[in-house]
């Protein structure tokens, strides 16, 4: 016997093609400066990370930690079971305007559309209990607000498995969606959650990095 390398080299492949492709959808949809367009998880998430990324083009296509990875194998596998291969791809824009005339173009790349359903899939370590969480949720809301479906999130844990249904009236409203957008790209709200920091590669070099409570 010896240690190889075959077939996860055959399996890394696979994803990097994948991922440069979603990589290079959103950096090609993502416009921080007027006329302002953003991916929906990009808005969902901080600016400052998304700022970095698109300066300094810092995207990650392979994964950098077994949960991502067992994460996009999960959405691989499963896209595949409900849809056949290769998966379809779904893809959506749609434009929102404010009170003051503002526009936001926001991109919306759901993993399932079946049944008129909207679906997307997560993998995470998080105890059930804790399930749904608020940024899934939002995300699954906007693209419900973007298609005009019932909306599904599908999770995966090493706990256990869950499955929520959002009927069509649970959607985020245009106004909801607009106040979002209007955090990101005129509040510049850095981080939207304080646990992004813990998992961000900008955290030694970012001036509004948080510390975990345990780091003092
Ligand atoms: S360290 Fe925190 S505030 Fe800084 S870019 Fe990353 S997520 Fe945003």
């Amino acid at each position: 016997m010896k240690a190889e390398n075959k077939v996860w080299s055959l399996i890394l492949d696979k994803i990097y093609e994948t991922q440069r492709e979603v990589i290079e959808k959103i950096s090609s949809s993502l416009n921080l400066e007027k006329p302002y367009s953003a991916p929906v998880t990009t808005l969902l998430h901080c600016y400052t990370k998304a700022m970095f990324d698109s300066k300094f083009g810092m995207y990650k296509p392979i994964p950098t930690n077994i949960n991502i990875l067992l994460g996009l194998l999960y959405d691989f596998t499963i896209k595949v079971v409900l849809q056949g291969y290769p998966p379809p791809e779904h893809y959506y824009t749609k434009e929102y305007t404010d009170e003051n005339g503002e526009k936001y173009i926001i991109h919306a790349g759901p993993d399932v559309i079946l049944d008129n359903e909207v679906i997307e899939l997560k993998y995470t370590s998080i105890p059930l209990e804790k399930l749904p969480l608020e940024h899934h949720e939002l995300q699954l809301k906007m693209y419900m607000n973007i298609t005009e479906l019932r909306g599904r999130l599908v999770y995966l844990t090493p706990y256990g498995v869950r499955e929520f249904l959002y009927e069509r009236e649970e959607a985020l409203t245009n106004e909801e969606i607009i106040k979002i957008a209007q955090e990101f790209f005129a509040g510049k709200i850095s981080p939207r959650y304080e646990w992004e920091c813990q998992y961000c590669q900008y955290r030694a070099i970012c001036p509004l990095a948080i510390q975990k409570k345990e780091d003092g």
